[in-house]
């Protein structure tokens, strides 16, 4: 009998449907919040095992320490401000492009979030950005292993549950690949925001969402090349639903909380992120014109290519315990907290988002406010 790993560890990786040889294994949304799990068809399964073997929650592969810590940002400025951060990723793939590599990065189809291969190198933009949602990978990991069989040059950008899955996919190294990992806090499924997309948007069709404006981190709707909706996150704080429950932690995927990747321990050759808790004043005489992302170089491959990149961004050298100290995803999951437990709660009962952070606001700041009375 095939045994997957625990439901609630289940990162939704797509290893083990990758992996099967039968199609026997399909992605399968679960309410109620709709993050997809393995379900295997026992009329196809041939109970070959593979896709125990592959599952990194089961077999976790080894994870290595940062010996190096950078600030680093991207020097072309409309790379840097397009970016989450700054623009190392986007700088990473621009340079596997120009070498004639290919790209596996995650991108916005419509309102579908999920990893493309890019080939060309004006399609970098289509991965640029962060977007808030699970990736769905697909078939993607096979067709990492096609490429690298074929001698291609492979960069591969995603977050720390889908570089784990790749590696126990591949079994090997392979020197021409380049694994990087985002410093990840979360991810609410690909289900929760196509029904908020869907909600808001309704007849329209939609072209593309957006995380990112030039002038700051949005819910950007497009359709067709018109915005027909743009929700500041931190200007508008609070005011879109899908936003308040993400930033509130509340819609993260159940492994997401008990996150085995979260920690200074990295499964990558390369971990980028946002260099939260850097001292403002190492960087004071320099031009900056949007985020610092922190850049943790993890095995010689990864310490290669940040050489390579030296004339593309800037780098200034930090300890690795700062960039551990100010970024609490490199030390421990997502805290569930009272109120995220009261929200799941609601969901469970079929409420909707909307409603669900209503009610656990509503039962919440009551019980704060009496809180802080009695404290005093
Ligand atoms: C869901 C999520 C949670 C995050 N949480 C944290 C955090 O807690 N702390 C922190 O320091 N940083 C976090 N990050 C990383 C941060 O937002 C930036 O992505 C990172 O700093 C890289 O910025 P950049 O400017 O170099 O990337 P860019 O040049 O903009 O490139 C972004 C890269 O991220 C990849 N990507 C985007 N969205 C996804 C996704 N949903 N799944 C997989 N890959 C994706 C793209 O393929 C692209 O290659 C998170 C990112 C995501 C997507
Ligand atoms: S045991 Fe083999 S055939 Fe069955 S689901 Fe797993 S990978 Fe597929
Ligand atoms: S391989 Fe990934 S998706 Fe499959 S059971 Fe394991 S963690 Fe879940
Ligand atoms: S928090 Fe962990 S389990 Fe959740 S998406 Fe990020 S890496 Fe995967």
């Amino acid at each position: 009998m095939i045994k997957l790993c625990q439901e609630n560890l289940c990162t939704g990786c797509w290893g083990c449907y990758d992996v099967c040889p039968k199609d026997a294994i399909s992605m399968v949304p679960r309410s109620p919040m709709g993050d997809r799990h393995p379900v295997i068809d026992r009329k196809k399964c041939i109970e070959c095992h593979l896709c125990e073997n592959v599952c990194p929650i089961l077999n976790p592969p080894k994870c290595k320490s940062p010996e190096n810590s950078f600030a680093s940002w991207a020097n072309n400025s409309q790379i840097h401000i397009k970016s989450a951060s700054g623009g190392i990723g986007s700088v990473l793939a621009k340079h596997f492009l120009n070498q004639g590599g290919v790209v596996y990065g995650c991108t916005s189809e419509g309102a579908e979030i999920r990893h493309i291969r890019i080939a060309d190198l004006d399609e970098y933009v289509r991965i640029q950005g962060s977007k808030y949602v699970q990736s769905s990978i697909g078939k993607i990991y096979c067709q990492i292993k096609q490429d690298l069989i074929a001698g291609r040059r492979v960069l591969f950008i995603g977050t720390p549950c889908q570089v784990a899955a790749l590696r126990k996919y591949l079994k090997k190294d392979y020197e021409q690949l380049l694994m990087v990992d985002l410093i990840c806090h979360g991810v609410p499924s690909q289900y929760l925001f196509e029904s908020h997309i869907r909600h808001i948007a309704g007849n329209k069709p939609v072209t593309t969402v957006k995380f990112r404006s030039e002038d700051g981190f949005c819910l950007n709707i497009i359709s067709g090349s018109q915005s027909i909706y743009k929700n500041y996150v931190w200007k508008d704080r609070y005011t879109d639903v899908y936003f308040t429950a993400f930033l509130k932690s509340y819609t993260f995927r159940e492994s997401c909380y008990t996150c085995p990747y979260a920690k200074s321990e990295r499964v990558s050759d390369i971990t980028i992120g946002d260099f939260w808790g850097l001292d403002k004043d190492i960087i004071k005489n320099y031009d900056i014109k949007d985020g610092v992302s922190v850049i943790l170089p993890i095995t010689p491959k990864g310490n290669g290519i940040i050489e390579e990149l030296n004339s593309e961004i800037s780098l200034v050298a930090r300890p690795v315990e700062e960039a551990i100290t100010g970024n609490s995803q490199l030390r421990h999951p997502s805290r569930k907290s009272f109120g995220c437990k009261i929200f799941r709660f609601f969901m469970s009962k079929g409420l909707s988002l909307k409603q669900s952070l209503y009610l656990s606001d509503s039962l919440l700041i009551p019980a704060y406010k009496l809180y802080n009375r009695i404290k005093k």
